[in-house]
């Protein structure tokens, strides 16, 4: 969670920190804070509660020069939100100022430890202990601050990406990474840019380093980029070149991130699928799969792990896998995953799935796979993120930088990939028959235009949203593949209406849930038309019987459902298997239009955050 942004060169620091606190506030918002070094040399914090606007309105008649400053959009872990326990965090001398992400686990033993020596607490966070701790080793021991950096991070257990400034040295940034990712740039000119991810430095360089866990840098005016770790041993971090483009991180005419995430989604299918499906529809290559065919192809089981939106990727994965490869699945909370003593075989595939590739439970869970043997393969967004560097290998789901807090694109991403993935398995298994295998390849090329019909319903959908505002509870039913597309239908509506929603089984309803169901509780039934059509309109007659109102997600010329449901939805036909990426799409727009009516701020939902970087 949470945003870093640093910059040291030539320009005023000020416009750089908070257009990138502005770009990376969907990982945190409630309190936001900048420190800059002004030519005088003095380091001048500014703080404030809410937003990153809220920060700006603060700053108006402040000192803001200075071509030095570090940045801070919050979410809060330890001490509630408050411009105090925002950061940064100036050391008690107010010689140093420092900006984190992540959780010291320790911070209390550490903290006793500092009082006891006469330092003052002025926060209620785990992050004011690291401050404290490396003013107190620097002066105690008469050393650098690098030294006191190295020697402090030793001593302190949790994750972290910090960012600190000193007075004393305005021409210098220190910056520290622990499992909390962090992204240096650089130009020609002198200038170092600093962030959680490459999006706030796109528009001034393409060439960047991702920091690798143990590594700090810094960065100093006039000089190279210097890495080393906590032992002071010289690093060599890869420079790499971001592919970010300026029209993806803006809002390109929408009045947010979100509607215009829902509508990008046919070409993010289509620049997901490009290259990997040859021009004649009857090929997918994925350069993963060569590379480690026997692992794959032979693998004794599949065991998905993801968090939130990934995981209900992750349950139409289990069932793509299982019915065209015909191997076991699991899908696991990884959060669960990682405290249970999960068996774990040498010749399991563990797929673990991440927007961010950043996500701290799936990462653990990774990294318990490793230790196990198992293969474990990747699936996520943001390029150069730590599930890459952390799998043996895995596929990108290009689908472009997600802002949106509410995830639309990705989840449709990493279906496609999932689907990309199982027919391969199965081609290459030989448990589908070449015939099959082409025609499915086939379908899902065709898939991107068929959402673009899907979303044509976006005016149908606008105008029935008022309709649910009033309403306390709703409740998502679906089955077989359409399951988890309800699991994701509630969890949207959740997210950023705060309605209360579930998604169930539409066959499992009459085991407890049916007890909600009165004429004030929308029921919305994904029920198209597939092998358990006919089930799925006895469950809607249920429904019906005890008064409920149904929204029906049908497929086009459906005349049955029309006459049960109070209000239906027509989508596009598409295989079975394929149906939640078309019927996932007015979802999306019912949660979004649902929250416009109700004037939630779609994009900055509250409580949460957009990648869950923390435990
Ligand atoms: N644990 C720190 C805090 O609560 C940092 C949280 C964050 O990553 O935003 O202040």
């Amino acid at each position: 969670m949470c945003g870093i942004v640093g910059y040291i060169g030539k320009k005023e620091a000020y416009p750089i920190l908070i257009k990138g606190l502005q770009r990376l506030e969907y990982r945190g918002y409630d309190s936001a804070g900048l420190a800059l070094i002004n030519s005088q040399g003095n380091l001048n914090v500014y703080k404030a509660k809410g937003k990153v606007a809220d920060l700006e309105a603060y700053c108006v008649g402040k000192d803001i020069s200075g071509c030095v400053g570090i940045a801070h959009t919050r979410w809060a872990t330890h001490g509630e939100p408050s411009s105090v326990n925002a950061h940064p965090h100036y050391s008690a001398s107010g010689r140093l100022a420092l900006i984190h992400n992540g959780i010291i686990e320790n911070y209390l033993t550490l903290k006793e430890k500092l009082s006891s020596r006469g330092i003052a607490f002025q926060s209620a966070t785990d992050t004011e202990v690291l401050v404290q701790l490396i003013e107190y080793i620097m002066t105690s021991n008469d050393i650098g601050l690098l030294e006191a950096v190295q020697v402090a991070l030793h001593q302190v257990i949790g994750t972290y990406a910090i960012a600190i400034v000193d007075r004393m040295h305005p021409d210098t940034i220190i910056c520290a990474r622990q499992s909390s990712p962090l992204v240096v740039g650089f130009d020609a000119e002198d200038n170092f840019y600093l962030a959680s991810d490459a999006s706030p430095i796109a528009e001034y360089t393409d060439q960047v380093v991702y920091l690798n866990d143990g590594d700090i840098a810094v960065l100093q005016r006039g000089q190279k980029l210097h890495v080393v770790n906590l032992d002071n041993v010289t690093q060599h971090p890869k420079v790499k070149q971001i592919d970010v483009t300026l029209g993806q991180l803006e809002k390109g005419g929408y009045p947010f991130f979100m509607l215009k995430e829902i509508f990008e989604q046919p070409d993010c299918l289509r620049d997901c699928m490009r290259g990997r499906i040859n021009a004649d529809r009857d090929k997918i290559t994925l350069s993963a799969v060569i590379d480690f065919r026997e692992k794959l192809v032979s693998a004794r089981r599949i065991i998905i792990v993801g968090c939130g939106t990934s995981w209900h990727a992750g349950l139409i994965g289990k069932q793509l896998f299982e019915s065209l490869c015909r191997i076991p699945v699991e899908v696991e909370y990884a959060s669960e995953f990682r405290y249970r003593e999960p068996v774990i075989f040498k010749d399991d595939v563990v797929v673990a799935i991440s927007q961010s590739g950043e996500t701290a439970d799936t990462l653990a869970a990774i990294e318990l796979a490793r230790k196990a043997g198992a293969f474990v393969f990747g699936i996520c967004n943001a390029i150069g993120a730590s599930i890459p560097r952390m799998t043996s290998t895995g596929v990108y789901i290009h689908v472009g930088p997600e802002i949106g807090v509410a995830s639309t694109k990705a989840f449709t991403g990493q279906v496609t990939v999932l689907s990309m993935l199982a027919l391969t398995l199965a081609n290459e298994r030989h448990t589908i028959s070449e015939e099959r295998y082409k025609e499915m390849v086939v379908e899902l090329t065709q898939i991107p235009d068929k959402m673009e019909q899907a979303l044509k319903t976006n005016e149908q959908i606008e105008r029935l949203a008022p309709i649910f505002t009033y309403a306390k509870n709703c409740l998502y039913l679906g089955r077989g593949y359409n399951y988890p597309v309800a699991l994701e239908g509630a969890l949207k509506l959740k997210e950023i209406s705060y309605i209360h929603a579930e998604g169930y089984p539409a066959a499992e309803m009459k085991h407890g849930p049916i007890a909600l169901i009165d004429s004030e509780m929308p029921v919305f039934v994904i029920a198209t038309r597939d092998k358990l059509y006919e089930k799925v309109i006895s469950n809607i007659q249920e429904v019906r019987a005890r008064g409920g109102r149904v929204t029906a997600l049908v497929t086009e010329g459906d005349t049955r459902i029309r006459q049960l449901a109070d209000h239906v939805i027509e989508l596009p036909d598409t295989l079975e298997c394929f149906q939640p990426l078309i019927a996932s799409i007015p979802l999306q727009l019912l949660a979004y239009h649902i929250a416009v009516c109700k004037g939630k701020d779609v994009d900055r939902p509250r409580n949460l955050a957009k990648s869950v970087t923390v435990e």
